[in-house]
């Protein structure tokens, strides 16, 4: 499988960037995971609109949901223009019922997904595990049968990350602070926090993700490298993980 990274900023996006949102691929298989703000724009440097197979979203916040809307209309254009028909889903959880509710339009469906059993979606299994953050949000472990790709989307630190993310190829986290400061009261993490969590994990590489907007984000790898031995790297848009 392979994973692009489309957006990475936390909380809104910097100039011509874009918030969460990842493509997965495994085959002929398009999994999008989170909708961040400037997604869709991002996504089409990777991806036509019309080749995603499905949409799976952690949680209801602006920065993870904001261009599901665009991306409706895209597949109800697709339609007119191209007769594209086929019905997107688009998988989130339904503890926000409102936010769950915006997932269906014409060419798009929400479905409900039950985060206390494996879905599978393409060539994918993915089990959930409940963040600590301000709304409901689930963390993701996702595989292809092979290899092992954890995204805990926006948390604070909890220790079940540590058996949630055992022995992953690669760990993707919220790193929307730095080191000294407090992410718990906010539902996010620090460099350190996902260091700690790679080390104890045994992860074989790690990822910071949800990136703040100020500071220097070298910054972010040193804090996390004090924790973890292994490989370390910053989201950045275009980033391709491959496993085979
Ligand atoms: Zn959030
Ligand atoms: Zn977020």
């Amino acid at each position: 499988m392979e994973l692009t990274v489309i957006g990475y900023w936390g909380g809104y996006p910097a100039a011509d960037g874009a918030t969460s949102a990842y493509l997965l691929k495994k085959g002929n298989f398009s999994l999008l995971i989170d909708v961040g703000s400037g997604a869709l724009s991002k996504l089409q440097k990777y991806i036509a609109v019309t080749d995603l197979d499905a949409v799976l979203l952690s949680h209801y916040h602006h920065d993870h949901v904001a261009d599901i809307g665009v991306l409706q209309y895209a597949r109800l254009v697709n339609y007119y223009t191209m007769g594209v028909s086929d019905v997107l889903p688009i998988y989130g959880h339904s503890e926000d019922e409102t936010g769950f509710n915006r997932l269906t339009h014409d060419y798009t469906k929400g479905i409900a997904y039950d985060p206390n059993k494996a879905l599978d979606v393409g060539p994918f299994t993915i089990t959930f595990l409940k963040t600590v953050h301000p709304v409901p949000c689930y963390g993701m472990r996702i595989t292809d049968g092979e290899h092992v790709i954890v995204y805990t989307a926006d948390t604070s630190y909890q220790a079940a990350w540590i058996d949630f993310a055992k022995d992953a190829d690669l760990l993707i986290t919220d790193c929307n602070f730095y080191a000294e400061q407090d992410g718990a009261g906010a539902g996010h993490m620090t460099s350190k926090e996902g260091g700690r969590i790679a080390a104890k994990a045994n992860v074989a590489q790690l990822m910071l993700s949800h990136l703040p907007q100020y500071g220097d984000h070298q910054q972010l790898i040193k804090e996390a490298g004090c924790e973890f031995n292994g490989s370390i790297q910053l989201a950045e848009e275009g980033l391709i993980c491959r496993f085979a």
